[in-house]
């Protein structure tokens, strides 16, 4: 099924109705995390990957959504905690959270995109009041066995308001990795305007635009990933939603994310942060068109190495096995026309994906345990933003003579 009425076309932006200039057209993609059943792939759904940038706000965004309720399904598989680093990260943001912002017992903390729980977990561990929103019902279980209560569903100014007349205005909003993937977020901000206090923060983390330039992390480009985020895009995007974006700060996640602190105007003092990646990005050209065509370009090489790599392991007979049925790689192998006949499985140690179909090219998505079974003579890294956790944990793959390919930023093997 692949009809026009399925995605939400904007010829502007959505944000300040700028006119958005398109830079690079991924083809034909499928929701990246739905990965179907072998008997279910008459039913994927399509869309056009296309990415532009707003010649007037600078925010780097997708000229078609793929509609938030075939994205976001109660099977959803993604979870945070099958990365340790990340499980990490997220107990360390837990810990600065509680002994910063939620010091006093009343205080009540709300995530939006809580997944399974590897922050919000820890703080219901320690007792302080919180409560996720995620529309994933399969990752909410597992949130809920973890301590963490858990309202299932979308967040929005609806469901917003409802959560402030049950429970109170609420000190600290946290979100990590999604709100970029709301195109209409309005609706998130309108949320958070109904429920934070008058001195509290809203905190969200997400991939940074110029690390995703700077490394050619071109997967990083597919349909949950609406928005691409520079500080100056959403210093703009914040103040025309009524708040302030009083402080940002990288942080090692994904190969490089931002967490953003806003506030409303006055309530916090501005860091000097916010004013010194805003004159980086002038100085590395973030905000203009022509950085993005060069990415362009950058990424039509780097696919059709790949592609050329594959074909010739393939024709060597050498076997190559795809590690991690990443999002990512959903963007990787349909922009690439990359199958079964290049890479013959995908391994992952998701349970929700094993059994299952990679999006769009169908390559079969097998346990972690296949990898070893026997070891394959090179592995495609989709996963490459857990490379170091990964390869340590492989270590005996590359000791019985195994290669490791890459493709970002440019195709390699080690
Ligand atoms: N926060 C986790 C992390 O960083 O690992 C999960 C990120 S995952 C990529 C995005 C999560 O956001 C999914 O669990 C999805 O169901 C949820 N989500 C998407 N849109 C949402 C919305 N409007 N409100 C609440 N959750 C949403």
């Amino acid at each position: 099924m692949n009809g026009p009425e399925l995605v939400s076309v904007a010829p502007t932006c959505r944000l300040c109705a700028g006119p958005v200039r398109e830079w690079m057209d991924l083809g034909r993609q499928p929701a990246s995390n739905a990965f179907p059943r072998p008997d279910e792939t008459d039913a994927e759904r399509f869309f056009r990957l296309a990415v532009g940038i707003c010649a007037e706000c600078t925010m780097v965004q997708q000229l078609e959504a793929m509609p938030t309720d075939h994205m976001f399904r109660a099977d959803y598989p993604y979870r945070s905690s099958t990365s340790d680093g990340l499980r990490r990260h997220f107990e360390a943001v837990a810990g600065w959270l509680r002994d910063t912002e939620l010091t006093d017992r009343a205080d009540l903390v709300v995530e939006i995109g809580c997944n399974d729980g590897a922050m919000l977990g820890v703080l219901g561990a320690s007792g302080v009041r919180h409560l996720g929103v995620d529309p994933s019902a399969g990752a909410a279980r597992t949130a809920v066995a973890r301590g963490a209560e858990v309202r299932v569903g979308f967040f929005d100014e609806v469901s917003a308001a409802a959560i402030r007349a049950e429970r109170g205005p609420a000190k600290v909003v946290f979100s990590a990795n999604t709100i970029s993937h709301v195109a209409d977020i309005g609706t998130v901000f309108r949320g958070v305007d109904r429920l934070l206090t008058s001195d509290g923060i809203f905190v969200f983390e997400d991939r940074y635009v110029a690390d995703i330039v700077e490394y050619a992390y071109f997967d990083q480009i597919y349909d949950e990933h609406f928005y691409l985020f520079s500080v100056r895009a959403v210093d703009a995007m914040v103040a025309r939603f009524g708040f302030e974006l009083v402080d940002v700060e990288r942080i090692p996640i994904h190969g490089g994310s931002l967490r953003f602190t806003v506030a409303r105007p006055g309530a916090r003092p501005r860091r000097a942060s916010v004013g010194r990646m805003i004159d980086e990005e002038a100085q590395t050209a973030i905000g203009e068109y022509d950085t993005y065509l060069r990415f362009a370009r950058q990424i039509e090489r780097v696919g059709a190495d790949l592609v050329a790599l594959l074909t010739d392991l393939r024709d060597a007979g050498r076997r190559v096995v795809g590690y991690g049925a990443t999002s990512k790689s959903a963007t990787v192998t349909n922009f690439c026309g990359i199958g079964p006949d290049l890479v013959p499985f995908i391994c992952d140690t998701t349970p929700e994906k094993q059994g299952r179909l990679s999006p769009g090219m169908h390559i079969p998505v097998r346990p972690h345990a296949a990898f070893a079974d026997p070891y394959p003579d090179y592995a495609l890294l989709f996963a490459w933003n857990h490379a170091e956790e990964i390869m340590a944990k492989e270590r005996h793959f590359v000791a019985q003579g195994g290669r490791w390919i890459l493709y970002v930023p440019h195709v390699h093997i080690v």
